[in-house]
């Protein structure tokens, strides 16, 4: 039963499929019967078929355990074989942080990619330090590991438990991004298995198309199975000697001190919190967007005082950064303009026994309205962790870029089989 359909409307508050779609009983035997060190399993596919966001419920047909990089190269060129005599896709899930059904892939193949253990984080020091980690590794271990040599990752994202392959889909934004860059920013090689089941290692001088396809490429390109993430010393708490360089009103600042490892893992802290009330998992309607510094104030002054008016909005996180400091080469799409603003509106839908509508409801119209006025007031914005219903929208965000992201596509990933939950592409059948 679809109980709200894709493309229609984007204002449903829930998406779910709960009857599967009929697949011939040789396709299901012909993943059971492919020669894996991991396993494949059809019982748990409930664990797969939702993300954070918690809006839409698509259920896999198989979920794919993965000991080892040829577990999943066999998966995907079993799929390939096959064509198109099925509806086969497969998507390659971290956490499942995603937010509007991106690590989905309805009555296809998720790949857990937390079980692909190898390699282990392995540190190597030197001039140019970095760290070789599993595309299913949490940032959380990566961190854990570096300190222990006095180093850490350049870049991050507030919450670190997302997976390395989960945030270099997509880019990989906090605080540190106006100085190093996203963490898309920060990789010197990948390891990846395209489309068409090939493993290819790239870097910035090796399969260099492929490289930046796949940073920022919304996993259309291939599975990162192995990065090679760039390092440097863990800072010391240095908070004296920056406040001494700002210029603002002493009675103004709050401090708190904190291990470094602390401040980076905090929201894990609020998480921990929500979880203990039941608050972690209700739906989460979202809205990141790129703002052009040439649009900020009219954005806010209309968004923070006329669209914003409950007091129920939920965080919002709002980091200036400096385009120069970005690598204009990979797929990740930005506005114009060299300063852009991250705003990032992060409410949660928490029930409200004392309204008839939903708070769901209500917190999606606002995204709306926040969306429609930048339409209105062409403010040339960019959706950060993007998501649309159809393929116009998609070309419209990728702007004079969409020839050649389609074109990569046709390159790495033919029958359109991979990261089916951002619905960009149609698998052939
Ligand atoms: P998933 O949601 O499992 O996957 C995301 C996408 O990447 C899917 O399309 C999936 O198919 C693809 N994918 C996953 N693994 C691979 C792989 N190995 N190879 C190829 N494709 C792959 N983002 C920021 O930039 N900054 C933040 O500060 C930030 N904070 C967050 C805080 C919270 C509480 C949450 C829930 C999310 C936050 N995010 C942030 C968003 C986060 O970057 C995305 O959710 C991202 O998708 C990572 O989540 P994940 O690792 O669970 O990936």
């Amino acid at each position: 039963v679809l109980s709200c359909i894709p493309g229609r409307t984007n204002l449903c508050s829930n998406h779910s499929v709960t009857t599967p779609i009929d697949l011939p009983p040789d396709i299901r035997s012909s993943l059971d019967s492919l020669d894996l060190e991991g396993y494949i399993s059809f019982n748990d596919v409930h664990n797969a078929s939702k993300d954070f966001g918690n809006r839409y419920q698509l259920p896999p047909l198989a979920i794919l355990h993965p000991r080892s990089v040829s577990d999943i190269s066999t998966m995907v060129r079993h799929i390939v074989h096959l064509g198109s005599t099925s509806n086969l896709t497969v998507a390659a899930r971290g956490h499942g942080h995603s937010l509007q059904g991106q690590s989905l892939a309805h009555q296809g193949v998720v790949i857990n990619m937390e079980s692909l253990r190898s390699p282990d984080i392995k540190i190597h020091k030197g001039k140019q330090p970095y760290a070789d980690v599993s595309g299913g590794e949490s940032w959380i271990n990566i961190l854990r590991e570096t300190l222990k040599y006095g180093l850490s990752p350049k870049s991050w994202t507030d919450y670190l438990h997302l997976t390395v392959g989960g945030t270099l889909s997509n880019a990989g934004i906090s605080g540190q991004a106006f100085k190093y860059g996203p963490q898309i920013n920060n990789v010197y090689q990948l390891e990846i298995i395209t489309g068409k089941g090939e493993v290819m290692t790239c870097s910035e001088k090796q399969n260099s198309e492929l490289f930046y396809s796949v940073l920022g490429g919304l996993g259309q390109f291939g599975i990162i199975t192995r990065a090679r993430i760039a390092l440097g010393p863990a800072p010391h708490m240095e908070v004296e000697k920056l406040l001494s360089e700002l210029s603002y009103i002493p009675s103004t600042l709050f401090s708190s001190e904190v291990p470094y490892i602390e401040f980076l893992d905090r929201v894990h802290i609020a998480e921990i919190k929500l979880r203990a009330k039941g608050l972690w998992e209700v739906p989460h309607p979202w809205l990141n967007l790129l703002i052009p510094k040439s649009s900020i104030f009219e954005f806010a002054t209309e968004v923070f005082n006329n669209i914003l008016t409950s007091n129920n909005n939920g965080p919002i996180l709002i980091y200036p950064v400096n385009q120069s400091k970005w690598n204009k080469h990979t797929s990740l799409i930005t506005p114009a303009e060299d300063i852009f603003y991250l705003v990032a509106f992060l409410p949660s839908a928490v029930p409200n026994p004392n309204s008839r509508t939903s708070n769901l409801e209500y917190l999606l119209r606002q995204n709306q309205r926040v969306l429609n006025f930048c339409s209105a007031a062409n403010i040339n914005v960019k959706q950060y962790l993007p998501h649309y219903e159809t393929q116009r929208e998609w070309r419209s965000h990728f702007g004079n870029r969409w020839e050649t992201f389609a074109k990569r596509k046709h390159t790495y990933d033919p029958l359109a089989i991979l990261a089916p939950g951002h619905r960009i592409f149609q698998k052939a059948t």
